[in-house]
């Protein structure tokens, strides 16, 4: 067989999905696991919204669409964007897409050619470097420390910075962190954008998850400037709990939504109709539902925390956003539990799933090996019942 290309042997496969596929091959053996992996809400799509798609279905609903999404969706993300977030766009400015992940896609398609360099704050969500190689780009990275959040130093921000730089990913709230940068470390990062005149890829898709009183601020509102250099990222997976509806958009400046557009238009065409239908009513209809979901993520979370660093050996900060909680699982390092060593993040996620049935995805996935990460998006009772499993499992 001819070699297969380089873009394809170059990829790392997804270290979330290949712990959680482990994970549901136990679950169909019959074994109790927890599963502390899960990227997405555990709550369903909202009835209104179900009840949006049926209705476009009967109302023949069913052919192609624009391929970067109807007038409709375009004008209800226009409206959504003004009213959150305080930015003006057209529709000629969005491109809807088959979820977040593929407006990333496309944003770095329409950005970066082979040697262009993108820098990643770390620990990052793990398609971001390998979105980046395929387009033939490298990924740069900058490291960020736990005691300080997780937040990107400007400094070390404005060393990464070469003339090759096309841009900088940001992702506010954070997955895996839950970090949440505020309007003047924004301002700072937008100031240095805009000096180098760099792009920047901002991922808001737990915009709606915040707790403790945090502010989510689009960095694309912080002027004209870094306005045309920003790519907002949105969608609907994690507000609406429609990760199985895959729509996404960008906002952008017109030269780039064009281009997504034309890209899209030969690669996929529209996103599935009757979810653009849905996704109107996502926009338009009432949001109540969004502050439920977010009253008892809040409510979790104070308890995974509590409980993870009432274990020895572990300990990790309060999240802010988002549904995760970075453990520091570093101090196990070197350690022998139940006759095995504890080697480093990978070894300590398949020993917990083996021997205490709990998944959990090690940090190395995000760029950040002292970790584990453990989502809350998951019951009250299964965070008590899985922090007990890690505690007996370490102690044994
Ligand atoms: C879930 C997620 C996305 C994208 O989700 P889609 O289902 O593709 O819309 C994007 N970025 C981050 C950080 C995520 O966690």
């Amino acid at each position: 067989m001819p070699k297969l290309a380089e873009r394809a042997l170059n990829i790392t496969p997804s270290v979330t999905l290949s712990i959680d596929s482990k994970a549901k091959q136990m679950v169909a053996q019959g074994i109790k696991v927890v599963n502390f992996g899960v990227g997405e809400p555990d709550f369903n799509t909202p009835e209104n919204i179900c009840y949006a798609a049926i209705k476009a279905i009967h109302a023949g609903h069913t052919r192609y669409t624009p391929a970067s999404g109807t007038q409709d969706l375009r004008q209800a993300i226009c409206d959504k964007l003004k009213t959150d977030n305080g930015l003006e766009y057209t529709p000629a400015q969005i491109v809807v897409s088959n979820g977040a992940k593929h407006s990333i896609y496309n944003t770095l398609l329409a950005l970066c050619d082979k040697g262009d360099e993108v820098i990643i704050p770390a620990p990052y969500w793990v398609s971001y470097p390998e979105m980046v190689k395929m387009t033939g780009a490298t990924p740069v990275f900058v490291e960020t420390r736990e005691e300080e959040d997780f937040k990107v130093r400007i400094d070390e921000l404005r060393a990464a910075v070469t003339p090759k730089t096309k841009a900088l990913f940001l992702n506010s709230p954070s997955n895996p962190t839950g970090m949440v940068y505020s309007r003047a470390e924004l301002q700072a990062i937008a100031d240095l954008c805009v000096e180098f005149q760099i792009n920047v890829i901002s991922d808001e898709i737990y915009e709606k998850l915040l707790y403790d009183g945090a502010e989510h601020i689009s960095i694309a509102s912080l002027g004209a400037e870094i306005k045309d250099l920003t790519i907002v990222i949105n969608g609907m997976s994690k507000a609406y709990a429609m990760t199985g509806w895959r729509i996404g958009y960008t906002a952008s400046n017109k030269e780039v939504a064009t281009a997504m557009a034309s890209l899209q238009s030969h690669a996929t065409s529209n996103p599935n109709s009757i979810a653009q239908f849905a996704s109107v009513e996502a926009l338009r209809g009432p949001q109540e539902t969004i502050t439920m979901m977010v009253a008892e993520f809040a409510r979790r979370r104070l308890r995974m925390v509590e409980l993870i660093n009432n274990i020895p050996g572990l300990s990790c900060r309060m999240p802010k956003g988002a549904f995760y909680v970075m453990a520091n699982v570093s101090q196990l390092f070197g350690k022998s539990i139940g006759g095995e060593v504890i080697t480093d993040d990978l070894k300590l996620s398949s020993f917990l799933l083996e021997k205490a049935q709990v998944a959990t995805v090690p940090g190395s996935g995000f760029g950040a090996g002292n970790f584990i990460r453990l989502s809350y998006a998951t019951s009250m009772e299964n965070i008590e019942e899985g922090l007990k499993r890690i505690a007996d499992f370490l102690n044994s």
